[in-house]
């Protein structure tokens, strides 16, 4: 084991074979989106302000008021009389979860960065491991949820074959059981940084970015107040989000389901003339013409609404618009209080 100086004097053993193992004295930033999440700032902060001066004392907790209606941004501030370190970002409207933590991302300053809801879904504690595996030299340590059972059996079957289907076609899989619990390393915040799309599939860009990732699972909990953001329809828009941000392959599968067909139709073509040329015309035939019409006519409607689901997205991107706006900031270094 080696020594190495932290801090005035002070020495730390670095673990044997690892040149990444991180100093002792580190700042953290935790990342928190809320949207109409009032009831649950302060059993939130209560829980989470302790835990953290455990680790160190050099944190910062920022809270995204990602437009709530109801008094999140005002129960955030009352905590932030008497504890500086929590910060808030308001957003000009709802933009969404994705959203709240690209802007999290944008303005976190610490060497460790940790994302969570404000829900207390994720259990705060796991993060005393998270901060040991990343010490250790991992750069993302992801927590895991162990079982899905706080989940209705729906949203359990449709996010199941969601993941099945994003795996089965994106260039890089993501776990299915991470979720947006985790921490991630300064150079890991600076690498998402760099990515320019407005469509923030936040979990396939914690993949695509790489580095070496960990998972440590965890047991999920109710929520402390308040009830789910979201619903099935923004959950199926995000889905549709993923998949067309990561793969292309919706759309090159029309060029071989249309030459599969054009080749079935050219053997049954070859077919019938060869019958007619045996056993002379007979007028009937009226339903294989109206099936195959149909057949290829929805086939042709599904493909046009797979490059519309890809082109609306192309032209979203195009616009560059910015990702979210923020209304007014407390405690952030390039904003005025
Ligand atoms: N959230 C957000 N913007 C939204 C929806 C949700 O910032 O538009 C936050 C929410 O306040 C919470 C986290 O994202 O901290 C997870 O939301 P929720 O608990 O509703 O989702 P679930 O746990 O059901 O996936
Ligand atoms: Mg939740």
């Amino acid at each position: 084991m080696d020594q190495r100086e932290i801090s005035d004097g002070k020495h730390e053993t670095v673990p044997e074979g690892d040149p990444v193992a991180r100093p002792a004295p580190f700042r953290l930033s935790v990342i928190v989106p809320m949207f109409n999440e009032a009831e649950a700032v302060d059993a939130f902060l209560d829980r989470i302000l302790p835990l953290l001066s455990t680790w160190t004392d050099d944190f910062e907790v920022i809270c995204i008021d990602d437009g709530s209606r109801d008094a999140t941004a005002a129960r955030v501030l009352a905590r932030r009389r008497a504890e500086p370190r929590v910060k808030l970002i308001c957003f000009a409207r709802n933009f969404g979860k994705e959203a709240a933590l690209s802007a999290g991302i944008d303005h976190a300053t610490g060497d460790a960065v940790v994302t969570i809801d404000a829900d207390l879904q994720h259990p705060p504690e796991l993060m005393g491991e998270m901060i040991a595996r990343w010490r250790e030299g991992v750069d993302v340590v992801a927590a895991m949820r162990s079982d899905r059972s706080h989940d209705s059996a729906a949203r359990g079957f449709v996010s199941g074959a969601f993941y099945r289907v994003f795996n089965k076609i994106a260039e890089r899989p993501i776990p299915p059981e991470a979720g947006d619990f985790r921490l991630m390393d300064r150079a890991v915040i600076h690498a998402l940084r760099r990515l320019p799309e407005r469509n923030r599939f936040m979990k396939g860009l914690f993949a695509w970015v790489g580095f070496r990732a960990e998972m440590i699972p965890y047991e999920h909990t109710d929520r402390v107040a308040g009830e789910s953001k979201f619903r099935f329809w923004s959950l199926w828009n995000f889905a549709l989000d993923g998949i067309t941000a990561f793969s292309t392959l919706p759309l090159r599968v029309w060029s071989y389901l249309g030459f599969s067909v054009a080749f079935i139709a050219m053997v049954y073509a070859s077919f019938i003339v060869l019958r007619t040329i045996i056993f002379g015309a007979d007028v009937p035939g009226y339903a294989s013409i109206l099936t195959a019409v149909l057949f290829i006519g929805g086939i042709q409607l599904v493909s046009l609404g797979i490059l519309g689901e890809y082109i609306g997205r192309i032209l979203i991107e195009t616009k560059q618009r910015p990702l979210y706006l923020v209304r007014a900031a407390w405690g952030l270094e390039d904003h005025e209080d």
